[in-house]
């Protein structure tokens, strides 16, 4: 419809008439490298697809999404393993990625999102911020701008929340529709997780969201009904109508080509032909796997990495890969007396609790959380109580594994070395025992069958247990972490702008300073939200 001088849009039309935007910015008229764009964002996910909806909200000013997977522009035309945020979507638009979760495990998948909306379309749509402590504590590190009251803001910005809009720290205007299920709603083996929850004397939490709680409740979920509410649908689906927004899919971006310490233009790859494409402002938003990797792949990463690899050195930078953190997990998997009560058309998740580790200084840096049955398949007779930490000392590296850009980078966690980690997720795993040990959740389930009950007994053993076999919470971030250039491992200054490459912002999870004390996908919308909006009301500060 928006297709230039043929868009039948009132709106589209004035806007073309008043000379605003060049036509030959508008969708289906020539390939886009062919034109000049004044932002380019590379990768469509939770931060991107926010950061082009943003900055596209100027008129005046032509943005380009370019996304490698596919891309759904209706609702009507999504696959339903996209649609449905019963389950994660762990194939069909994934980037086939493996890791290593700690040296003495076996490696295993590393699901990222490869779509429109990227991973916040493929994930379990749980949209909890982290403490306002994270926040803060970001600042502390020298970035002021995401001390708690200047990112609540976006946080409230981006959500409509329909259970608790009317509180002063929520929202209920924005894209992003938050609810909790109802007790009524829940699946049996989630109620009875409340009740034994309740009775092992953790507070109910009707609202996992509200600063200042803990304790067990509902936990807030971006979906409608069955509908995930990823980025796609909140941000672009509205957004798409505009004529100075472009959104390409199916096209992947191989390196940024970096001439006199400015990225001179991109060079991407689309249907076996490889194109360059120019922009005043380019805008790395791939996630915390393939940001890194891109800047590695353009020389722009620590100098050993890409000797390695015979990549020229342009600019020796150390922090790039090297910080990445993120949450480690070790479920408690119990075979149920009747089957009948799981059923996985049934929502995998629907409840959490968040706590604090005896003697810890860092608030609710525990998560227990019910799985409603087995997430990858295998005979439906069990579900999972996972212990999460929540507030991980230890980091893990990313590197490349080749400098062709179609090869996987290396995912090294290294979770549960730092004795801290170790000590708190052990206390944890405990806690979850003792949920499958009282009523009434111990009146459902015939055996746990992991860990052993027989041998997992001891701090040590169940120490052995996470220091092998612990797995992430699948929320990588910090691997192009912002910071003061007097941040040795700083990659990017607080508002995204890369210190060693001019016209180039880094803006997903991997500029995370560490992993905040929850699932990260509300946190990268509100650093799409935060990053868009200067981008479009202090665009001189991007050189725009
Ligand atoms: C299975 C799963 C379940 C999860 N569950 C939850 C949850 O319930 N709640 C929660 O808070 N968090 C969850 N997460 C984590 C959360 O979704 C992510 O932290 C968040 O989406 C990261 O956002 P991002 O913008 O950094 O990256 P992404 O959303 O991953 O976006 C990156 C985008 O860039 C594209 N891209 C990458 N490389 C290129 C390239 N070279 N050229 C062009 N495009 C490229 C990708 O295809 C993708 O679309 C889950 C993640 C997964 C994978």
């Amino acid at each position: 419809m928006c297709a230039g001088g043929r868009c039948l849009h009132r709106a589209c039309d004035r806007i073309i008439r008043e000379g605003t935007v060049d036509v030959s910015f508008a969708p289906g008229l020539s390939p886009v490298s062919d034109r000049t764009f004044d932002v380019v964002i590379v990768g469509a996910g939770s931060a991107g697809s926010v950061i082009a909806a943003r900055a596209s909200e100027d008129p005046g000013r032509s943005v380009l999404l370019l996304e490698a997977g596919p891309d759904y522009p209706s609702l009507a035309e999504t696959p339903f393993d996209l649609v449905n945020s019963h389950n994660n979507s762990y194939t069909d638009h994934d980037w086939g990625f493996s890791y290593q979760p700690t040296a003495a495990g076996r490696g295993a998948p590393f699901p990222r999102g490869r779509v429109t909306g990227g991973s916040s379309a493929v994930n379990t749509t749980i949209a909890l911020r982290g403490m306002p402590e994270d926040y803060d504590g970001w600042a502390e590190r020298g970035n002021p701008e995401w001390a708690w009251e200047k990112v609540l803001p976006a946080f409230k910005r981006l959500e409509r929340d329909l259970d608790f809009g009317d509180r002063d720290y929520h929202g209920d205007a924005g894209p992003i529709s938050i609810r909790r299920y109802r007790t009524d709603e829940m699946t049996q083996v989630h109620q009875a997780w409340l009740e034994t929850a309740r009775n092992l004397g953790y507070p109910d939490c009707p609202d996992a969201n509200d600063p200042a709680s803990w304790g067990a409740g509902p936990h807030p979920m971006n979906k409608l009904g069955r509908v995930r509410v990823s980025t796609a649908v909140g941000y672009l689906a509205p957004a798409r109508i505009r004529p100075n927004l472009t959104i390409q899919a199916n096209t992947t971006v191989r390196r940024l080509v970096i001439a006199k310490g400015r990225v001179a233009e991109i060079e991407l790859e689309r249907e076996g032909q490889i194109e360059t494409i120019t922009a005043k402002l380019f805008v790395l938003s791939a996630g915390s796997i393939m940001s890194p990797a891109i800047l590695m792949r353009s020389g722009v990463g620590p100098r050993e990495e890409l000797e390695r690899h015979g990549i020229e050195v342009l600019r020796d930078v150390p922090g790039v890969g090297t910080r990445l953190s993120d949450h480690p997990a070790l479920a408690v998997v119990c075979r149920v007396k009747d089957p009948s009560l799981l059923d996985a058309d049934q929502p995998i998740v629907q409840t959490i609790l968040r706590y604090t580790a005896p003697e810890s200084e860092f608030r609710n840096d525990l998560q227990i959380e019910a799985f409603s049955f087995s997430p990858r398949g295998g005979p439906l007779n069990t579900f999972a109580v996972a212990a999460v930490l929540e507030h991980a000392h230890g980091t893990g590296t990313l590197r490349l594994s080749s400098a062709d850009p179609a090869a996987s980078p290396i995912i090294e966690q290294r979770f549960c070395e730092d004795e801290r980690d170790l000590r708190r997720l052990v206390a944890c795993l405990r806690d979850t025992l003792d949920f499958t040990k009282a009523q009434p959740l111990a009146g459902m389930i015939a055996e746990q069958l992991f860990p052993d009950p027989r041998r997992a007994v001891s701090d040590e053993s169940l120490g052995d247990l996470a220091q092998r076999l612990s797995a992430s919470g699948f929320h990588p971030c910090a691997t192009a972490p912002m910071g003061p250039q007097t941040d040795p491992l700083a990659v990017v200054d607080q508002f995204g702008r890369c210190h060693a490459v001019d016209g180039l912002v880094v803006a997903d999870a991997s500029i995370m300073p560490s992993v905040p004390r929850a699932n990260t996908n509300l946190t990268s919308i509100m650093i799409g939200e935060m990053v868009g909006e200067w981008i479009r009301t202090r665009a001189g500060e991007y050189g725009l």
